[in-house]
């Protein structure tokens, strides 16, 4: 389908309708499976102050902490004695770790996980040398959210930063040959109906290989916090939109989404989305990464959150996948690479 075609059923199709045909191309290239990542929150040490987000550098209230490799390496040995084959480390833009040590501990994570997983990293915007290291130590995927495509919003919201650095950071990372996985908040301040198409549109431009998308929701020790949450009916809208537009992406039913409503994850694997990113980061810091207020899941074990997440999943009739979960859309890109 054309782009002007999804935009058009975006605009004028009931949900449920444009859910089901999500769910039919979805379920046409991925079958009923549904791919697992562990997410391993690993520092909420942030050098940014975006107005949004809850671990932002001014946010004196915010507890800090910073995994060590040894406790991040436990807690991947965890992930992979529970049969999962992708981890997601994400973290604040934490200066504390430079360039070497980052790529040392990634080296040591794909010595103990082999070829068969994934290590996906999510730290921010890093020149092109230093994303450079991180694939030559073995980084196979990196995710980094472009939050808007309304540069001013973006400049606004990111405190003068210009959009198109965040976009070139994407770029790069795609040319280093990584997987790449971006996407945007739904309902951000001053948002239309036109952004989050555009936000949709630069996903296709992008070739992104994930997209990941979650409702804003203000945080109270924030500049935001008097601004509305985005809605579910508004993510599920265009989580469809993304699957018509994007059939090979990888898209997760994201924790914020999963926030505003207790059915949230379900009803996003039902129009569109195919991953689940249990949170295996230890208990104890769980409750400390808190980019938002009433994120779930916080008291619970990686592995009851795993556990809890399969059943979740057979609910809407699909099933757990244990595989790696390459994007369709990356290994089409690698095969016309070999090709010419
Ligand atoms: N430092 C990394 C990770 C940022 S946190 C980076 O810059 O990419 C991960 C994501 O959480 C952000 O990209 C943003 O989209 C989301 N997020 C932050 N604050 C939020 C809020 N208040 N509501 C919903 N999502 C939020």
């Amino acid at each position: 389908m054309d782009s002007k075609e999804a935009i058009y059923l975006y605009k004028s199709v009931p949900t449920e309708e444009l859910s089901k045909l999500a769910n039919d191309i979805t379920l046409k290239n991925y079958s009923d499976k549904i791919f697992v990542r562990g997410l391993l929150e690993f520092s909420n040490y942030c050098g940014m102050d975006c107005l949004y987000c809850g671990i932002r550098k001014s946010n004196s209230k915010a507890v800090r902490y910073r995994l060590t490799d040894e406790e991040i390496i436990e807690t991947i040995k965890f992930g992979l004695d529970a049969n999962i084959k992708t981890f997601v480390l994400q973290s604040g833009e934490d200066y504390n770790y430079n360039v070497k040590e980052l790529s040392k501990l990634v080296y040591k994570i794909k010595k103990i996980t082999g070829s068969e997983t994934a290590i996906t990293l999510s730290c921010g915007l890093m020149n092109k040398e230093r994303y450079k290291e991180l694939k030559d130590n073995g980084c196979d995927r990196y995710l980094m959210r472009f939050e808007t495509s309304d540069e001013n919003v973006y400049s606004y919201l990111k405190k003068g930063q210009s959009l198109k650095t965040r976009i070139q950071g994407l770029e790069n990372l795609k040319n280093l040959g990584f997987e790449v996985g971006s996407g945007f908040m739904v309902g951000l301040p001053g948002e239309t109906i036109e952004t989050r198409i555009n936000n949709a549109l630069l996903c296709k431009e992008l070739e992104l290989d994930m997209i990941g998308i979650g409702p804003f929701i203000p945080h109270d020790e924030t500049p935001l916090k008097e601004e509305d949450s985005g809605s579910l009916d508004t993510i599920l809208r265009t989580t469809a939109l993304l699957r018509i537009l994007l059939p090979y992406t990888n898209i997760p039913a994201t924790t914020a989404t999963g926030s505003i409503d207790a059915l949230g994850r379900e009803k996003a694997l039902s129009c569109g989305a195919n991953v689940l990113m249990p949170n295996i980061t230890p208990t104890k810091y769980k409750k400390n990464y808190l980019l938002y207020p009433g994120k779930i899941c916080l008291e619970e074990s990686g592995f009851e959150c795993i556990s809890c997440l399969s059943g979740r999943v057979e609910s809407v009739g699909k099933k757990i996948s244990y595989e790696k979960g390459n994007s369709l859309s990356y290994s089409i890109k690698k095969i016309r690479e070999k090709r010419q």
